[in-house]
């Protein structure tokens, strides 16, 4: 009996979500959805042009450019009064 598994192996490129905050990232399989740092919510894709994300060391959208990272707030302390 031949039986011959020759498959074209596709290489699906490994996606991320990643942690605008912090910067964090996880692969899309992991069950996080929230930052385990700081609790943001994980970006799935660009926020502009929903491009994936496939590096886990994206800062930037690699399609549109779109900062996927928060810009960095320096310590906003809020005195009222
Ligand atoms: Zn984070
Ligand atoms: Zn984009």
């Amino acid at each position: 009996m031949e039986h011959r598994t020759e498959e074209p192996v596709y290489r699906t490129p490994l996606r991320y979500r990643l942690c605008p905050k912090c910067a964090r990232a996880v692969p899309i399989s992991s069950p996080e959805h929230y930052c385990i740092n700081d609790g943001s919510w994980l970006l799935e894709a660009c926020p502009l042009c929903s491009a994936p994300i496939f590096s886990p060391y994206a800062c930037y959208c690699a399609s549109c450019g779109e900062a996927l990272r928060a810009p960095d707030r320096q310590e906003d302390a809020m005195n009222s009064g």
